[in-house]
């Protein structure tokens, strides 16, 4: 009867949470958090499979909130894509991931690195972010071929003519498109043909269903075997096993992140993981 009413309390509290999450309250929280630095980026190693080297990472976003403490990024994602924050929320991600690439540079002991950067359908939006992107590229001498763009298949369904144009205004800046969640949208097989994308994202729910279910296995298998003759690289994430990363490997997949190799971690962590590799 104890447990039950601590139960309860339990029940209630994530209500709370929940209902505090989705009001507006948190919306003008988080345009404050934008600017007084409670954001902050982790970035999870991205390997070589095979040999098992960090050749870069993805990062991702992290809210710190005075009170309620982390909020995962699945939470106020969503609410910043209601509002225009979203907008400058992608700004500050974008730069700040850039501006710590260039300092990873500068470190003599640090190899040329890649960052992943997430970006919301809704960033189509924002025409300065296409120019700002470019500017900050050649102002920090960073290589654009290193910076990936991940974008899920929302933004590029909406095969809009703008959509396309921006698409195609990112891959002459040199920067990498990647499909992200691949597998979890529509159509994606049509999209492999008619966008510029350069490698594919392999959600999760596939990698943990591959070594579970046979067909599920096949169709893994198979998705490597097409984007091996589309010549995109694959990348697999929330590899958590080592059953998952032999099959990736023995099936050619060449890169992946996941927890059985590092999670998410502050940019000095990651640092000195890549130093300890030699
Ligand atoms: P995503 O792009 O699919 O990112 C991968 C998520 O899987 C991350 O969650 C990562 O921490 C988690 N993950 C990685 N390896 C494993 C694993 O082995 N096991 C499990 N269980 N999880 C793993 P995170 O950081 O909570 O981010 C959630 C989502 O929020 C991301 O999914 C992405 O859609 C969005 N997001 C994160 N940062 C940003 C950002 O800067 N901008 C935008 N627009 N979206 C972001
Ligand atoms: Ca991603
Ligand atoms: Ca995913
Ligand atoms: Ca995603």
């Amino acid at each position: 009867a104890k447990d039950a009413g601590k139960n309860c309390l339990v029940v209630f509290e994530a209500q709370m949470r929940q209902q505090l999450l989705e009001s507006i309250e948190l919306e003008n929280q988080l345009a404050q958090a934008i600017a007084n630095d409670q954001l902050t980026l982790h970035y999870q190693p991205i390997y070589e499979l095979s040999g098992k080297r960090v050749i870069g990472c993805e990062a991702l976003v992290r809210w710190i909130h005075p009170k309620l403490g982390f909020i995962s990024p699945a939470d106020f994602i969503p609410i910043a894509e209601k509002s225009s924050l979203i907008l400058e929320l992608g700004q500050w991600v974008y730069q700040t991931a850039c501006q710590q690439l260039q300092r990873w540079d500068l470190d003599a002991q640090l190899p040329n690195l890649n960052m992943s950067i997430n970006m919301s359908p809704k960033q189509f939006d924002d025409e300065s972010f296409f120019t700002m992107v470019p500017q900050l590229l050649r102002r920090l001498s960073l290589d654009p071929a290193r910076i990936s763009l991940e974008l899920t298949e929302t933004a590029i369904l909406e095969h809009t003519e703008r959509n396309q144009k921006l698409l195609a205004t990112i891959k002459q800046s040199g920067m990498r498109i990647y499909l992200d969640d691949f597998g979890t949208g529509y159509s994606s097989i049509a999209h492999l043909a008619t966008t510029p994308i350069d490698a594919i994202k392999i959600d999760k729910t596939f990698v943990d269903k591959a070594c579970i279910y046979e067909r599920d296995n096949r169709l893994l298998v198979s998705i490597l075997a097409m984007a091996k003759h589309l010549e995109l690289d694959v990348v697999a994430e929330g590899i958590e096993t080592p059953d998952q990363l032999n099959l990736l490997i023995s099936n050619g997949c060449a890169l992946g992140q996941g927890y059985l190799l590092a999670r998410p971690m502050p940019a000095d962590e990651f640092a000195d993981l890549v130093r300890s590799q030699g």
